[in-house]
């Protein structure tokens, strides 16, 4: 059998399109224009790129951007007073800090310190505390992305066995947590993977749906995975150049024997990539209907 391609890139262009309706709709009817700021703190060129692929998707969909890049030396102060501006400022309804930040800034003070109404990445612990609890909140992009490929693909999560390969705070534990979740697109049965697990290969053999988080470029074969399983697959790992002098991805699932087993799989590039992206964006049209009482 040769595994469905869960084609992410697919699944994102859909949600935008629904999206770009919405903000014009918004704009239409109610004069609400979504804004949303991204802030970079330095030069790293992968910060770099993600931040300008937010500000021109923004674009793209009629939402407001404003991009904000300071130098590699702000201080914590600089950073925590321009976050305060953006809380109080009515034309941003969504917050971004690039990650990581330099090292004289405290990544958790920064980001405690966004709107928890305006978090729009929910990293914000308010935003992180109503997931768990099962309410209405910004869900952190990456993992909400899972939720709607799987939705949207129709695979059934109910009463599956999940096995979630990861668990940081931005992927692993939230995916697994919404996986849990007493609702459509939950009520899986979770097991949560992680260095420390004993036998990890009992775990990836009896998953239904495997996601993978580990940032190991192809370290999962297809002798860890049971015949039909849904595989998505979260890693983006640089394995060298393409001779176009692009940097060469690989996901943390070796994709070519394992689409072979499994029953559906996403691809890397163009499976979870896309679609954090436009979870961000989203979350910056909720929140900004939320800030005109429209949600
Ligand atoms: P992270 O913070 O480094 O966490 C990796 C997790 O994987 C940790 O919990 C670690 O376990 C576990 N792990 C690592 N090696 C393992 C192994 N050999 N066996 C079992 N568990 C292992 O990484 P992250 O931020 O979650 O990102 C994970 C991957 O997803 C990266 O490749 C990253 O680039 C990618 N990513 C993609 C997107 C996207 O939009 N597509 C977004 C975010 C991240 P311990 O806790 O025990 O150390």
């Amino acid at each position: 059998m040769s595994a469905k391609i869960i084609s992410g890139t697919e699944v994102a262009k859909e949600i935008r399109a629904e999206l770009k309706a919405e903000v014009a709709e918004l704009a239409a009817k109610h004069k609400v224009v979504p804004g949303l700021v991204t802030i970079l703190v330095g030069e790293d060129p992968a910060s770099q790129s993600y931040v300008a692929a937010k500000n021109k998707t923004a674009k793209e969909l009629g939402i407001h951007s404003e991009q904000v890049t300071l130098p590699a030396d702000t201080s914590e102060a600089e950073l925590l007073a321009l976050v305060e501006k953006c809380n109080n400022d009515p034309k941003i309804h969504g917050i971004l800090v690039q990650l990581p930040l330099p090292k004289q800034i405290n990544e958790a003070k920064v980001l405690n310190a966004i709107s928890p109404d305006k978090d729009v990445d929910g990293f914000h612990p308010v935003n992180v505390g109503r997931m768990v609890l099962g309410e209405k909140c910004f869900l952190p992009c990456t993992p909400h992305g899972v939720l709607e490929l799987l939705q949207r693909s129709g695979v059934k999560t109910d009463g599956a066995e999940v096995v979630v390969v990861g668990r940081s705070n931005i992927v692993g534990k939230p995916v697994a947590n919404l996986m849990l979740q007493k609702r459509a697109g939950g009520n899986a049965t979770v097991t949560l993977c992680h260095t420390r697990t004993k036998d990890m290969d009992f775990h990836t053999k009896r998953a239904d749906i495997l996601i993978v988080a580990a940032g190991v470029a192809n370290m999962i074969k297809a002798d860890q995975v049971k015949e039909g399983v849904v595989v998505i697959d979260v890693g983006v790992n640089r394995v060298g150049m393409t001779e176009s002098g692009k940097a060469k991805l690989a996901g943390d699932v070796e994709f070519d024997s394992v689409k072979e087993k499994a029953a559906a799989i996403t691809p890397v590039p163009g499976g979870v990539g896309p679609m954090t992206i436009t979870m961000l964006m989203k979350n910056t049209v909720q929140s900004a209907k939320q800030f005109a009482g429209l949600a």
